[in-house]
């Protein structure tokens, strides 16, 4: 670890990624960043689907001239697959005619969505581009509690919450004609998953649920999409082995009894050298760390981080 404080969160990564459109299917595409948070599209016979929105209206705009090159029919529905502010601010740039949430999802904008989107902006600007553009929170439109199936035509579209993990409200997309799923940030390929507001003893679980399903392509939260089972496979073990390995080892250390800062630096330096490839790594851990440590001790639901309570733990953990 570098001797001087580490610049908060992501406030130093300021690099442009590169943008792939990828074709999965007749009615489903990628589009995703080389690890930037990514916007899974379905095209049935009459509308289109947004999956996540990108940050910004301004940056939704690259999202629809991608779709525009493959189809004009309208896109009428947003799905959140959660309430994170750097997946759903984009939304109000799509002019849908609904905005389709988990129940859960829903209840967490109401609770902590102005704080997250205080705190997500300052955390990573480089993904809010024309954060003025942002019009306030995203709203939902229509919500459910378990699972609703949407008709675009004769393509049947699932959304479907099939447990907590990355956070109370996750939900995913499936395609149960061709076997490809949007998963949200419940899977993550080739960058660290977030675990903020997650719930670590869940979450292997709904893995489970979605590798039940065998999915044959998956678009992740963040990474490239997975276009073969082998690949979709890779996903969900890289996942599963990040979020059980950091919790067991967090869990161990904070029941001998150790400051959540000393747990800190043994989850640390024990995950890096499998791990601290995947992009931001470094980024997530002390929010990761802070969240099992909770979960391990005296917090069952994820605490609210505002833009203090951020910088606080940054401060704790890395100063
Ligand atoms: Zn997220």
């Amino acid at each position: 670890m570098a001797t001087t404080e580490k610049k908060f969160a992501s406030q130093a990564d300021l690099e442009e990624k590169t943008i792939s459109f990828d074709k999965l299917s007749e009615n489903a595409y990628a589009y995703t960043a080389e690890g930037d948070p990514n916007t899974g599209i379905i095209i049935g016979d009459d509308a289109v689907l947004v999956a996540d929105t990108q940050a910004t209206p301004v940056m939704a705009q690259d999202v629809i001239r991608r779709i525009r090159e493959v189809t004009d029919k309208p896109i009428k529905y947003v799905l959140l697959t959660h309430y994170h502010a750097v997946r759903v601010l984009g939304a109000s740039g799509y002019k849908p005619e609904h905005i389709i949430a988990s129940q859960d999802t829903y209840d967490l904008i109401v609770e902590r969505g102005e704080a997250d989107m205080k705190s997500e902006i300052e955390r990573f600007p480089r993904l809010f581009q024309a954060v003025e553009s942002i019009p306030g929170l995203t709203w939902p439109t229509m919500t459910f509690k378990g699972e609703m199936t949407l008709w675009l035509g004769r393509l049947q579209v699932k959304l479907m919450q099939l447990g907590r993990g990355h956070t109370k409200g996750d939900t995913v997309a499936w395609l149960p004609d061709q076997k490809i799923l949007l998963s949200g940030d419940l899977v993550e390929f080739g960058a660290t998953p977030y675990a903020g507001d997650a719930y670590f003893k869940d979450w292997p679980h709904t893995l489970d649920a979605i590798a039940a399903l065998k999915p044959e392509k998956l678009v992740p939260g963040r990474g490239a999409a997975l276009t073969t089972p082998a690949q979709v496979q890779e996903g969900l073990a890289g996942t599963r082995a990040f979020v059980t390995e950091l919790y067991a080892a967090v869990k161990a250390s904070a029941q001998s009894g150790k400051a959540l800062r000393d747990v800190y630096k043994d989850t640390y330096a024990r995950l890096r050298p499998t791990y601290g490839k995947w992009v931001i790594f470094d980024h997530c851990l002390p929010f990761d760390v802070t969240r099992a440590y909770d979960e391990a001790t005296t917090y069952p639901d994820p605490r609210v981080w505002t833009a203090q309570r951020d910088k606080e733990m940054w401060h704790s953990l890395e100063g």
